[in-house]
């Protein structure tokens, strides 16, 4: 099922704190912000960017390419575009 993956920009409202509660449908799946949008991860990466510490306080991760790296192979296909997206745009 389609999750909005691609609409990335509908999800840069994160300056001030809001939550991420808009896509929480995708049961079993964890969500954590990026700078492009939300990332889906399922429960074992997403505790394992816990426990890395790799999210803030506001459930941001600000080194993308060290999530890229700690995520299995999962969640890289799952966040392909938004990686893609990501990797691609790095100045
Ligand atoms: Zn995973």
């Amino acid at each position: 099922m389609r999750a909005g993956l691609g609409g990335g920009r509908l999800f840069r409202r994160d300056a001030e704190g809001i939550g991420v509660r808009a896509m929480a449908k995708s049961a079993g799946r964890k969500t954590v912000s990026v700078s492009r949008g939300l990332m889906m991860l399922c429960e074992t990466c997403h505790s394992q960017v816990l426990q890395e510490k790799l999210v803030d306080h506001k459930n941001f991760v600000a080194d993308h390419e060290t999530l890229f790296d700690a995520i299995c192979p999962g969640c890289l296909d799952i966040n392909r575009p938004l990686i893609d997206d990501m990797l691609g745009s790095s100045e």
